[in-house]
């Protein structure tokens, strides 16, 4: 039954990582799978995270299955960090959240609610994107299309184009928007853009999906919510896929959620109900220990402010890592202009690299970046900032 299957491709940012992990070269550098390394390197448990796991292993009385759509005081925790304290999307219970293994849980589960509720809808995704959109929104069997985003002469976000694009877009489609740190461009529109694209939106009446996997890690935690908000002025429904995979180093516990956002409170427990069918026919109901830490955390005052503390040192660690590798380039003789990197934000820039560098640093430094040329910032420290600059520097000549 199983002779004619034939090998799937590997993924091309895990498979990455795997061949990362299996070259022996002593001074290899992994730029590419966007995960967040300190100055040493590693990926850290938050103390944040740390201590609201010893509160919880006191405190923790069953294993009994949560409900289809997880904890309240998660789900509560998510749509203040989403909105912002009594915003009256809140108050005036607009929102319903659903707990969903990561952000991936939550596109997945998004994808097959839009697939069966909005059959003729096409999925818009920016190009470029993060490389799992497509086959998430493709996997449900839904259309999918690409909007102009990037602009490879200016190493910017090309708005013109942009509105352009999102201009032809029909009423009922579906555009996907990252919600802050573009991946993989690290380019996102100014506050006044996103105005503009939410009145656009308003007048051509397709509807949002914010995927927000990076808040905190931008400009702030309110600030990087800016573009979602003003959203939210001016348009009356909305699906968001937020991850905490990222803002609190919780990768492996699989912990994001799906809110959806009705009109009326009442339209909005109606759709609720169909999210939680999509849901209880795929994995049922969500885990628990990651969802747990982030409420523990989200609703104490003095864990709560550790951990922005933790957020805002990894944000700006990237922040001075971006400058330090753009001056870096400079003084090993690079003329090509990268400032670019350090105006975008987030863990990732577009380099400009072409394959065929990527290549040639792989192959002769061990430095692992995606195809795309999408380079990790987060990977760099002040110890492998010389050698890298030194490869890339040798790579353009
Ligand atoms: N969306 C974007 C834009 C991402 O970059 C990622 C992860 O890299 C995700 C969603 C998925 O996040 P998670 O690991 O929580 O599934």
């Amino acid at each position: 039954m199983f002779e004619h299957i034939q090998a799937a491709p590997a993924d091309p940012i895990l498979g990455l990582n795997d061949a990362f992990r299996n070259d022996l070269n002593p001074n290899k550098i992994n730029l590419g799978v966007g995960v967040y390394k300190d100055e040493q390197g590693a990926t850290p448990i938050l103390k944040s995270v740390k201590q609201a796991e010893e509160r919880l292993l006191n405190q923790e009385l069953t294993k009994s299955y949560l409900s289809i759509e997880g904890a309240p005081a998660y789900r509560q925790a998510v749509q203040t960090l989403l909105f912002g304290e009594d915003h009256n999307i809140i108050t005036k219970q607009l929102a319903q959240t659903a707990h969903t293994p990561g952000g991936t849980g939550a596109l997945r589960i998004a994808a097959e609610f839009i697939k069966k509720h909005l059959p003729e809808a096409t999925m818009w995704v920016s190009n470029p994107t993060w490389a799992n959109h497509q086959a998430v929104f493709q996997s449900v069997g839904l259309e999918v299309g690409s909007y102009a985003y990037y602009d490879a002469n200016t190493k910017g976000l090309d708005f013109e184009a942009l509105l352009a694009s999102l201009s032809q877009v029909p009423a009922g489609d579906v555009v996907l928007f990252h919600g802050c740190c573009h991946n993989p461009t690290g380019i996102d529109p100014t506050p006044e853009q996103w105005y503009q694209l939410a009145k656009l939106c308003s007048k051509q009446g397709f509807l949002p999906l914010f995927d927000f996997a990076y808040q905190g890690f931008g400009e702030g935690i309110e600030e990087d919510a800016k573009g979602l908000r003003t959203f939210l002025e001016h348009v009356p429904e909305m699906l968001i896929a937020n991850s905490f995979s990222k803002n609190f180093g919780l990768y492996n516990e699989r912990v994001g959620a799906l809110t959806i956002v009705c009109e009326t409170a009442e339209q909005t427990e109606a759709a609720f109900t169909q999210v939680k069918r999509c849901i209880r026919t795929n994995y049922s109901n969500p885990p628990s220990h990651g969802s747990a830490i982030v409420a523990e955390i989200l609703n104490s005052k003095e864990l709560r402010s550790l951990w922005e503390m933790e957020l805002k040192s990894m944000r700006t660690r990237i922040h001075e890592m971006r400058s330090l590798f753009v001056n870096t380039l400079r003084t090993k003789g690079v003329t090509q202009d990268f400032s670019f990197i350090s105006k975008q934000r987030g863990m990732f820039s577009f380099s400009g690299l072409t394959p065929d560098q990527v290549a040639q640093l792989r192959k002769d430094f061990g430095i692992y970046i995606v195809g795309s040329g999408r380079i990790n910032v987060a990977g760099m420290t002040h110890e492998n900032m010389e050698p890298l600059c030194d490869a890339i520097a040798t790579v353009l000549k």
